[in-house]
Parts: C-alpha cells; structure tokens; sequence
C-alpha cells in the first residue's frame, strides 16, 4: 500500500481526463491519472470516430486513445492502473482510495469518470452493437445516411437523437413502450410537426435481430405493451436512446448533482462547489457528450485547477511571511 501526491489528481482516463492531463503536465503540475475499470474511456469501445479534428481519414476510437494516453505520458503524466473506491472533498489536499488499496492525495482534484449510455440488456443488442445498433446519433448517425433507422426511448435525449437523424435519414422511426413522451413539450411538437418522422406508441424491443458478421440489423422484434402482440419492424440502424448513468456514485453527499446524477458545475465552467474540485467530460455534461466537448472541458478543468494552485500557494506565502 503506498501513498501517491501530486498537485493535480485526476479520476478518469477518456477524453477529459487525458485532455486535462496533457494541459496540467505541460504547466508542470506532475498529474496523475487513475485510469478505472476503462483505460482510454468509451471510445475504445467504438471503431470509426470522424468527428475527432484533425484527422482527415476516418480513425479507430482505441488508437484514438492510445495517441492521446502517449501524448499524456511523453509531457509527464504518471498513469496509475487503479479505480477510485472512496472519496474525501474535504482538502485540500483531496484523498482517494484506489481498489489496490493506494491512497491519492491531491491539492486539486480533476474529476472526469464519463458516463455510460444505459442499454435495453435483450438479446442481440450486444451482438450487434456497431453493427447496426447504437446509442449515439451524433456520434453514428452519418454511417446510415439514406436508410431507414428507428430511434428507442421517450425521453429528451430520444427526441433529440429522432430530430437529428433527420438530417441523414428521409425515414426515422420512434419507438416508445408507452403512450405518451416524458420529453419536453417544445421537443414533442417539433418531433410530432417532422416530416420524416413516425412515432410508433405501445412498443418494446423483445431482441434485435440480424447477422453481426454479415451486413448486421435487420429488423427488431417488437412486443406491443398493450395487447402483448409481436411484430417486426425492418430496419439497418437502432438507436437505443433510453438515458445516461453519470458515473457519480461515488461522490454522493460530497457533491451536487443534477439531471439524473451529473456533477453541477458553475455554468460555462468545469467548477464545482468545492473549491479545487473541477469536473470535466460527460460526467457533468447531459448535452454534447461529445470526446472533443470532454477533451476540451479537461482542458478547461486544468486550467482552472492551475489558476487554483497559484492562489494556493500565495495564500501559503501570505501565512509563512506573517508567521516569520
Ligand atoms: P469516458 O470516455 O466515459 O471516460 C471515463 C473514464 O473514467 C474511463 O477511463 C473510466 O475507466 C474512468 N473511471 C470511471 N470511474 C472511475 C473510478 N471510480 N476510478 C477511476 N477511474 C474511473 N464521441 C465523439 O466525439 N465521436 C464519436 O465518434 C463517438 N463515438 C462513440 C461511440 C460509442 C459506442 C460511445 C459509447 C461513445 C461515443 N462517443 C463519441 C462519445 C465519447 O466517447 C464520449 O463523449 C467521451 O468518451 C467522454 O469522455 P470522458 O472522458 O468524459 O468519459
Ligand atoms: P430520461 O428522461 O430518463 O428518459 C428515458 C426514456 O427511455 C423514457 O422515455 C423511458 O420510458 C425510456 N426507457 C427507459 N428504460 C427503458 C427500457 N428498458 N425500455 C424502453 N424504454 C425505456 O432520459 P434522457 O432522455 O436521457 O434524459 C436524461 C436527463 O437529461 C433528463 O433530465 C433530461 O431532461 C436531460 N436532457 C436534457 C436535454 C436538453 O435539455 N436538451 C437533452 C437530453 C437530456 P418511460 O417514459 O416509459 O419511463
């Protein structure tokens, strides 16, 4: 068991976290980062990003992690194999305490443990996940320009992958397992006013169906809540759109959350409520969710964590010069 310090402690190795990282080691802050049960974040777990700046080609979402993780290390970045069990905002300097059983302390703390999309768990959904099934239109909605794709879910995060699906589809189906939206009513009405889009009311999704090896989804098998009859519904592309899990937990008490458990920050900044605690990346953003909106709020995290330390450390010599 050994204890590790260091001026700015990161939790997270996605975007924010490594954005914010290579920001703090530049500035010489020595910044660690514990990296959790997904070193690299959710884009490992994808193939092609095409939305990423600077790369003209389409590029693999793990290399698209490995660069930024070198890239963190080659300016000093200290990457720990660990996950954050336990918590103390009371600092500075703030403590963790990793699955090794590791202590980190931190005289700032730069929180950046993303967000999982919640998924249907019906057969298939797995299987054909990126080969047809999704739960991220911004992020794969171009790949199924011009085919037939339906979108699942009631909520706002549903409407709004429906309403921009428009723009690469002629035909966007909604399905939703009741009879009415738990959206915002200014999003149903454009929903409901959309040419290109149909709601399909009453329906579950009982599995999806296709070969993941050979062309993917072709249709859903659906259940009708009401009558319990089965259907199926042809489709090339799912987009299950059933809400986020902000990996919070273990911030309960410590910090606010909002919106179904999303660090609050200072609008427009990655600060939370405590001083010295900043929160970066899909972990306090319900909206864009995006790895270039994480990599740039982590880079706005170390930013303010920098400014943060500078006052530190001339509050420190403020008392040493009285206490002399
Ligand atoms: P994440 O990437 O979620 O990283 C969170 C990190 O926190 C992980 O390293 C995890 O291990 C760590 N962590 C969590 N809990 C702990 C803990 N207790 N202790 C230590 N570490 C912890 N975006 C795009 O811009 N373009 C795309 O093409 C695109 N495609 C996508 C495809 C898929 C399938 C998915 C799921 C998402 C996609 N996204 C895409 C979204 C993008 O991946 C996210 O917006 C981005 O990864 C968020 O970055 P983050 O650093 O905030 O969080
Ligand atoms: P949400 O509001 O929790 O809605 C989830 C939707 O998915 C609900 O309609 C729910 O159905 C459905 N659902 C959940 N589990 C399901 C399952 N197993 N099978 C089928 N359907 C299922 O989630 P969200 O839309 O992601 O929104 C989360 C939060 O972020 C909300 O506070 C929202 O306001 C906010 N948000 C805001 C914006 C914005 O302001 N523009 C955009 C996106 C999200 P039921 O309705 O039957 O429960």
């Amino acid at each position: 068991m050994a204890t590790h310090t260091t001026r700015m402690l990161i939790i997270g190795s996605g975007p924010a976290g490594l954005g914010a990282a290579i920001y703090g080691a530049r500035a010489m802050m020595a910044p660690i980062v514990v990296q959790g049960l997904q070193p690299g974040g959710q884009l490992t777990i994808t193939t092609d990003v095409e939305n990423y700046p600077g790369f003209k080609d389409v590029i693999q979402g793990p290399w698209l992690m490995q660069e930024m993780q070198a890239q963190a290390e080659h300016v000093g970045t200290r990457m720990m194999w660990d996950t954050i069990v336990s918590v103390d905002l009371s600092g500075p300097p703030f403590r963790a305490v990793g699955d090794s059983g590791d202590i980190y302390e931190g005289e700032s703390l730069i929180i950046a443990t993303g967000a999982q999309a919640k998924w249907l768990g019906v057969p298939g959904e797995m299987e054909l996940g990126g080969k047809g099934v999704s739960a991220c239109a911004t992020c794969d909605g171009f790949f199924y320009r011009g085919k037939k794709v339906a979108v699942i879910g009631g909520g706002n995060t549903a409407v709004e992958e429906a309403l921009y699906l428009t723009n690469h589809s002629d035909d966007v189906t909604l399905i939703h397992r009741r009879d009415n939206l738990r959206a915002e009513r200014i999003l149903q009405d454009r929903l409901f006013a959309h040419p290109k889009i149909t709601v399909l009311w009453n329906k579950s999704i009982d599995h999806f169906v296709g070969d993941p090896l050979a062309g993917g989804l072709t249709h859903l098998a659906l259940r009708d809540t009401v009558t319990g009859e089965n259907s199926d519904f042809a489709t090339e592309g799912a987009f299950v759109a059933i809400g986020h899990a902000p990996a919070t937990e273990l911030f309960r008490d410590q910090l606010e959350m909002i919106d179904g458990g999303y660090l609050k920050v200072e609008p427009g900044t990655p600060k939370t409520a405590i001083p010295g605690v900043f929160a970066c990346g899909d972990v306090m953003d319900h909206v864009y969710r995006q790895a270039v909106t994480a990599a740039g709020t982590g880079c706005m995290a170390a930013l303010d964590a920098e400014r943060f330390l500078a006052d530190l450390d001339f509050a420190k010599g403020q008392t040493a010069e009285v206490a002399a």
